[in-house]
């Protein structure tokens, strides 16, 4: 059966009730932008689903489709005239096609006649297409409970769609539906997962990555890019923001206890991240954090890094044993670019003994040797950006006319 056509279903509404419809335009516009590299292909509402017309585009548009947070399945379908002849036919061709990919034994027709000018109910015509399907393959049974092939048919104004696969979505919420955060990206296996799964959960994500290129060279950036480019399959519209933390780090392995090094990073990251997102108008940071993985990670030290975020810190991945994170991470289609060999800015300067258990007064009087705000102002300064659609290769966009060394941090919202 060659479709022309996709049914797209949704799943959870965020927040439920009254902002459904707010929720739909949101989805529509999201998979509108999913479907932006195939020309002539539409978004329509339909009662309870979208219609894709497909514009003579296949495969690859409906797993674009399948992309999108907030869908929860897609059904590659074939529109056919309301009429009962042409729906009965355009069954079997399912069936048959259907049945060329996987031996199925057992099937079931499901008509939805949300349009009541095709004569017949629903189960006259499911009992009469079903007829069809077993004359054209006699060995297949009807099982009308736990049917291995549902060959579907949904009656529409628009027409009528036969179909005969559910290709699951990822569900979600769509993403811009909750808000904007800041993903802090590194080139590790756990932050792009945390950042998928805050898209996963609305929020529309743009991600900072602090690099030391004159001490690890390029490698690690050009890694980080591949990885902003693997998401934004996953989202409207990606930005990476890649910010020199090398200056950082120097002022720290001049002046500090070696021992919090790795802390003193992080803690700076948190601090130029949330004036980043000001700037950006972020409302949150996320990291791929993890309870226990490394030793950055004690309950102390998250609490420690917690405490340089003046914005909330979401860190979906806290919970997540490794074995976890790295299937999604393979799922999501991350894996293979974060286990590259690159040179994160971490490594630089790297203590032997880092401090497991950080004191946030110690932390405080390493901290009071610096000005911090102008360390945050110059890696600010420096940041470079790039936006990626679709997968494709990223372009660098100029820093937008705004005087960012000046710009007024915007005030931390009310509590
Ligand atoms: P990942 O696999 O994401 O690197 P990790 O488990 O290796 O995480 P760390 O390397 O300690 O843990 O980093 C903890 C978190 O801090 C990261 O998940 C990321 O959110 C943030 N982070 C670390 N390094 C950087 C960096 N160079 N730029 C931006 N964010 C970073
Ligand atoms: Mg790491």
């Amino acid at each position: 059966m060659i479709f022309d056509a996709a049914l797209v279903r949704w799943g959870e509404i965020g927040l439920k009730g009254g902002n459904r419809p707010e929720f739909l335009d949101r989805l529509a516009r999201n998979l509108r932008h999913a479907l932006q590299p195939w020309p002539g292909a539409e978004v329509i509402a339909l009662g309870g689903r979208f219609l894709v017309g497909l514009g003579g585009h296949g495969s690859d548009a409906v797993a674009a489709l399948t992309r999108v947070f907030g869908v929860t399945s897609v059904s590659p379908a074939r529109r056919v005239a309301l009429d009962p002849a042409a729906l009965i036919a355009a069954c079997v061709d399912a069936a048959t096609t259907a049945l060329a990919a996987t031996a199925h034994r057992t099937f079931r027709v499901k008509v939805n006649r949300a349009d009541k000018r095709i004569a017949g109910t629903s189960i006259e015509l499911e009992r009469a297409a079903g007829a069809a399907v077993l004359a054209r393959h006699p060995a297949l049974k009807v099982s009308l409970e736990h049917p291995e092939l549902v060959v579907g048919a949904d009656l529409r104004e628009e027409g009528a769609f036969v179909y005969h696969e559910r290709r699951p979505g990822p569900g979600g919420l769509p993403v811009g539906s909750l808000g904007r955060a800041l993903l802090l990206l590194s080139g590790g296996i756990d932050s792009p997962v945390a950042g998928w799964l805050a898209l996963k959960r609305g929020l529309r994500l743009e991600a900072a990555f602090f690099h030391a290129a004159e001490f690890t060279g390029h490698a690690a950036a050009e890694k980080v890019k591949e990885l902003a480019r693997a998401l934004s399959r996953w989202s409207p519209r990606f930005a990476l923001h890649l910010l020199p933390f090398g200056p950082v780090q120097l002022a720290i392995k001049e002046r500090c206890d070696p021992g919090y090094r790795t802390l003193l990073y992080r803690r700076m990251m948190h601090r130029i991240a949330v004036r980043l997102a000001r700037l950006e108008r972020q409302q949150a940071l996320i990291s791929g954090d993890n309870l226990g993985q490394v030793a950055s990670q004690t309950l102390e030290n998250l609490a420690l890094t917690a405490a340089a975020s003046e914005l909330p810190l979401l860190r979906p991945l806290l919970t997540y044993d490794k074995e976890e994170t790295i299937a999604l991470a393979k799922r999501i289609g991350t894996f293979e670019l974060s286990i590259r060999p690159a040179l994160d800015c971490c490594t630089v300067f790297q203590p032997p003994r880092p401090r497991i258990r950080g004191d946030a007064e110690e932390i405080a009087a390493e901290e009071s040797q610096f000005d911090l705000e102008a360390l945050a102002t110059t890696a600010l300064a420096g940041r470079e950006i790039w936006v990626f659609h679709h997968g494709q290769e990223g372009r660098r966009i100029e820093l937008r006319d705004r005087e960012l060394t000046a710009a007024p941090p915007v005030p931390p919202a009310e509590a």
